[in-house]
Formats: C-alpha cells, structure tokens, sequence
C-alpha cells in the first residue's frame, strides 16, 4: 500500500455509500465498491433531504448543487446546461440537483429564497451561493473561481 496516495471519499451516486477513492484514480472512472456502478458518470445526481445530507455531509469532493423545481421556466432552460457543466467539472466536483417541490424541509432549512440557485458545499459547508440561472461555462467558470 502507498502510504503516500491521499484518498478521498467519494459518495456514490447511486447507491449513496461512502468509497474510499485514492486521488490518483479518480480519473480512472472507480466504481462503487458496493453497487459496482461508475462514481462519476458525467450527470448531475437528483438528491431528496436525505440523500443530500449524505452527500454534502461526507463527500471529500466539492458539491455543487442545482435547486430548482419542475414548474420553473428558467430551472428547465437551465437543466442541459447543468448536464454540461457535469461533464466539465467531474470528478473534480460532484453536481447535484434538487427538486424544491420534493425537498421543501431542506430548501426551507438552507433558506433557498428563489430558483434557480446554485450553492457550493466544501466538507459539509456552503461556501458560495448564486441566485439566478447560468450557461455551462458560467458554471464552471463560477464553480471554479470559489475552489481557488
Ligand atoms: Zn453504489
């Protein structure tokens, strides 16, 4: 064992269990040790209360989480564009989406004032929050400029 490989957890998409990943294979599409499914597969994962809680609670990886709801225009446009920036930012970032609708306790608890908006989790922790819809490279180019 290489003592001097850091690894990260890394939730699954799917099942939503914890793996332990070792930085260096996160770009050699791991899969899940449990479900045996890919970790990253270049979409955003759809998370209700508690799987978001997992997720942002124990990821070692950036969060980036879309809220939005079905009935909203904007949130719909704004959906490929997501997609996109999923594509760009794995697995360097997880993408997530939140459907408000279904998640009102959590959108309520993270006072989510309108939606579109993105927010950012660092280890458990908001780090940056942006209202309003974005194009895929915004994404990642907002994305990235809070990751320093
Ligand atoms: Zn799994």
């Amino acid at each position: 064992m290489n003592t001097t490989t850091e690894s990260l957890h890394v939730v699954c998409p799917h099942c939503h269990t914890t793996n332990r990943v070792a930085a260096d294979d996160l770009r050699q599409a791991p899969d899940c040790g449990k479900c045996h499914r890919p970790l990253f597969g270049g979409h955003p994962v759809e998370l209700g209360e508690a799987a978001f809680d997992k997720h942002v609670g124990r990821s070692q990886l950036p969060v980036l989480v879309d809220f939005w709801a079905p009935w909203c225009g904007p949130c719909r446009t704004m959906a490929p564009q997501f997609e996109a920036a999923a594509r760009e930012l794995e697995p360097g970032v997880r993408l997530a989406k939140v459907n408000t609708e279904e998640a009102q306790a959590l959108a309520t608890r993270l006072n989510i004032r309108s939606i579109p908006t993105l927010a950012l989790f660092v280890n458990g922790r908001e780090v940056a929050r942006q209202p309003g819809a974005m194009g895929a490279a915004d994404i990642v180019r907002w994305t990235r400029s809070h990751l320093g």
